[in-house]
């Protein structure tokens, strides 16, 4: 597949529920108010539109959210998408979670051909965790990321960089993916619906974010490639992979090679676009062939980039619809 500016599109993100059992101060609001379930894609909808697109070249899957894992029979969706895995129609099956389900998912994930996760976590001290996530308890996310790992998993930790908040936690943080084997992403905040905070002031690039390992240890660009946005660092002689999403302070569009599929079945092409086709009710009506078509529309909808920058500075409107229901 191929967008209107030449980028080949290979890569497809999952939301698989808008819910979630954390409530992030970046991503949700307090009170957040989540789609009604009659508005969702079934799971067997989810995994005939996933296996659609597989046919017209998608090659790596990313289920997210919302948590993926409080869906009820994510198990199923997992299987059956693993499968691809292992006839090769897929090169990867990856899922990007809060860990805090891990423990009770680990072995299922393996046996089903998921090699590699991502984590969140934002902070290794339990009482900013707590606060960030107003109330989730960061020993129960070190259990499952234990357990992940113990079945031969991969992980990939996530840390937004929030000012004023938890830059001090850089370093604890580097110190304890070396010692557990796991990569680090740093990845800038993203002006994402309304959470009740003005994100301008929650905003650092990362690059002033990482000065804790810069002032510290050699920091140098390395040519690691994965299928996401980010660019990596190793920091040496600690041996960290460190990974910096930066959307908005060095914007890496001209490569995206990704498509997003909402909770209630909309293809969005960009997380900071409202542009989207709306594959739920096509599907419904004329059965699964209709995303054939739709697909073509919605490339044609990709666009060259976000406006996140706009969007910040005030000179675009911030987007109504949260990280959640596009998936991060
Ligand atoms: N619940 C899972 C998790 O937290 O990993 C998956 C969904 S979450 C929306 C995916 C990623 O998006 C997480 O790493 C989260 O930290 C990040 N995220 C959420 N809101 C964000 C925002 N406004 N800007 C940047 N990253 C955000
Ligand atoms: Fe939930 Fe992930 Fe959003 Fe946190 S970032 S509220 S864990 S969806």
């Amino acid at each position: 597949m191929l967008d209107g500016f030449g980028r080949k599109i290979d890569y497809l993100r999952i939301s698989v529920t808008d819910r979630c059992n954390f409530r992030c101060q970046y991503c949700m609001s307090e009170n957040m108010t989540f789609m009604p379930k009659s508005e969702l894609l079934t799971l067997e909808e989810i995994t005939l539109i996933a296996e659609r697109f597989i046919g017209h070249g998608v090659k790596k899957i990313r289920l997210t959210g919302g948590e993926p894992l409080v869906r009820r029979d994510m198990s199923d969706v997992i299987q059956r998408l693993g499968r691809k895995v292992k006839s090769g129609e897929l090169e990867e099956l990856t899922l990007t979670t809060n860990g805090s389900l891990l423990s009770e998912y680990a072995d299922h994930l393996a046996i089903h051909n998921v090699h590699r996760i991502n984590v969140s976590m934002d902070t290794l001290d339990p009482e900013k965790f707590a606060e960030i996530t107003r109330g989730a308890k960061v020993e129960q996310v070190l259990a499952g990321i234990s357990a992940a790992r113990q079945v031969g998993i991969r992980v990939k930790i996530n840390m937004v960089a929030l000012r004023d908040f938890n830059q001090d936690d850089l370093l604890p943080m580097a110190e304890y993916c070396v010692k557990h084997g796991h990569d680090l992403t740093v990845i800038e905040t993203m002006p994402l619906g309304d959470v009740g905070a003005d994100r301008k002031l929650e905003h650092i690039p990362a690059e002033k974010f990482i000065a804790p390992l810069t002032d510290r240890y050699s920091v140098n660009p390395i040519t690691h490639q994965s299928a996401g946005p980010a660019r990596y660092l190793a920091v040496e002689p600690l041996g960290l992979r460190l990974g910096l999403i930066t959307p908005l302070s060095n914007n890496f569009c001209d490569n995206c090679n990704r498509l997003r599929l909402t909770t209630d079945g909309k293809i969005f092409m960009c997380l900071g676009h409202n542009a989207h086709v709306d594959l739920r009710a096509a599907v419904r009506n004329e059965g699964i062939e209709a995303v054939d078509r739709l697909l073509q529309k919605a490339l044609k909808l990709k666009p060259l980039r976000h406006d996140f920058n706009a969007q910040l500075d005030g000179s675009a409107d911030i987007l109504e619809r949260h990280m959640n229901v596009t998936g991060g």
